[in-house]
C-alpha cells in the first residue's frame, strides 16, 4: 500500500529545498517502509541543495533518521513491522569484498545506491506521478520512506528515537573518524577543524578515546565555546589570525598525534598536515567540492612519516557500532541530548536549511510523527 507523505524535496541548486506532499509506494523485496521520528539536517543535505556535491535532482532529502518499520518486502527476515530502526546512508550488502573484510562503509552496493534504492528506481513520487531521487538511497526527511533493509540498523525500543537519529550520519562520522579510522590513543594531542555536527562528535570521540589536549578549530565563537561541552581542552579562533599553522603548532607544544578536517576543504586539509608533529596523522572528514585539490611537500611526506587518510562514514560498521553508540549514550559518555540545539517542525525545514547555511552552532533536528 502506498503512503501519502510530507518530505523535503530540493528541486533546483541554488534555491531552498521545499515541503511536498509525495506518495511512497510499499516495499518491494528486500525493502522495509518507516515511519519517521526524527531526522538531523546535515551539512551533507546543504551540500545537495547548493551544488557542492552533485546530486540528480528533484531530490528527496535526508540521510539522519530514525523511525519504526511499518512494512516489510518480501525476503526480509531480519526486520519486523513495529522495530525501530536508524538509517544508514550507506547500503550494505555483506556479500561484497568490503562487506566481507569488515569495511561496509566502502560497500559497492553503495555506488548503486547514491540517489536511488541499489536497484536503480525509486518508491517515491510527486504529486504530478514523477519520480524522485532519495539522498543516498535513504531520502529520510519525510513522514515515510520505503528504503532497502541492508539500509537501516534495528536498535533497542528504549532508545529516544529523536537521539538515536543523530548516530546515523553526525556522530558515527565524527566519533567514528577517531576511534575507527585514527584510532586515536589516550594521552594524545589532537586537532579538530571545523566544530559543526560533526566536528563536535570527533572532538568527543577524541574526549571518549582519552586524548589528552583536544583543540577544537573554528571561526564562530558560539561554537567553540559549545565544543569545550563536547571535551575540547583549548579552543582557536581562526578569524583574523594571519598564520594558523604556527600558531596552532606553537598552541600544541609542537604539533598534534592527530588532526581532523571536519569543515572538507583543501586549504583546511593542508593546515590540518601541516599542524603534525612527525608521524602524526591527519583524517580529512569533510567531503570537498570535487574540484578542490591538496598539495602536500613531497619530500616531507617522506621524511616525515605523516599519515594523511580519509575517513568515509567514520569507517563504520553500521550494525555494530551503532548499538556500540547507543550503548556510550546510556552510559553518559557520549552527548547526545546536547548536540540537538534546535528542533523544526517538517514544515519548518526551509529555516532550518536557513540556519545551517548562517552556520549556527550544534545540531538542527526535524521532528516528524512517528514517536
Ligand atoms: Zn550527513
Ligand atoms: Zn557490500
Amino acid at each position: 500500500m502506498s503512503q501519502r507523505s510530507k518530505a523535503v524535496v530540493a528541486r533546483e541548486i541554488g534555491k531552498p529545498p521545499a515541503v511536498e506532499e509525495i506518495e511512497v509506494q510499499a516495499p518491494r523485496h528486500g525493502e522495509v517502509t518507516i515511519r519517521l521520528a526524527a531526522c538531523g539536517v546535515c551539512h551533507s543535505d546543504l551540500s545537495a541543495t547548493n551544488g557542492t556535491i552533485s546530486y540528480p535532482l528533484p531530490l528527496v532529502l535526508g540521510h539522519e533518521g530514525a523511525g519504526v518499520v511499518t512494512a516489510v518486502g518480501e525476503g526480509v527476515s531480519r526486520y519486523a513491522v513495529g522495530d525501530h530502526v536508524v538509517s544508514s546512508f550507506v547500503s550494505m550488502c555483506g556479500r561484497c569484498h568490503y562487506c566481507q573484510t569488515g569495511r561496509p562503509q566502502l560497500c559497492v552496493q553503495s555506488l548503486q545506491a547514491l540517489y536511488t534504492l541499489p536497484d536503480g528506481t525509486v518508491r517515491t513520487r510527486d504529486s504530478a506521478g514523477c519520480a524522485l531521487n532519495v539522498f543516498c538511497g535513504c531520502g529520510v526527511m519525510a513522514e515515510f520512506a520505503t528504503v532497502h533493509s541492508d539500509n537501516v540498523v534495528k536498535i533497542d525500543k528504549q532508545m529516544p528515537l529523536d537521539r538515536a537519529a543523530l548516530i546515523g550520519c553526525g556522530v558515527m562520522t565524527g566519533v567514528g573518524a577517531v576511534v575507527n579510522t585514527a584510532r586515536v590513543e589516550a594521552g594524545s594531542v589532537a586537532v579538530v577543524f571545523g566544530c559543526g555536527g560533526v566536528g563536535l562528535n570527533a572532538i568527543q570521540g577524541c574526549a571518549i578515546a582519552g586524548a589528552g589536549m583536544i583543540v577544537a578549530v573554528d571561526t564562530n565563537q558560539a561554537t567553540l565555546e559549545l565544543a569545550q561541552q563536547f571535551g575540547a581542552t583549548h579552543t582557536f579562533n581562526v578569524s583574523g589570525q594571519e598564520n594558523v599553522g604556527k600558531a596552532l603548532y606553537k598552541l600544541t607544544g609542537g604539533g598534534a598525534d592527530y588532526a581532523f578536517d571536519c569543515v572538507g576543504v583543501g586549504k583546511i586539509s593542508e593546515q590540518a598536515w601541516g599542524v603534525l608533529r612527525r608521524g602524526g596523522t591527519a583524517v580529512i572528514v569533510g567531503i570537498a567540492s570535487p574540484k578542490d585539490q591538496i598539495t602536500l611537500n613531497a619530500q616531507q611526506v617522506a621524511l616525515s612519516e605523516k599519515t594523511l587518510t580519509g575517513s568515509y562514514y567514520g569507517s563504520a560498521r553500521p550494525a555494530q557500532d551503532f548499538p556500540r553508540l547507543i550503548g556510550l549514550y546510556r552510559s553518559g559518555r557520549l552527548k547526545l541530548d546536547e548536540l540537538i540545539t534546535r528542533t523544526y517542525s517538517i514544515d519548518e525545514a526551509p529555516q532550518a536549511f536557513a540556519d545551517l547555511t548562517a552556520g549556527r552552532e550544534g545540531r538542527g533536528v526535524i521532528i516528524l510523527g512517528a514517536a
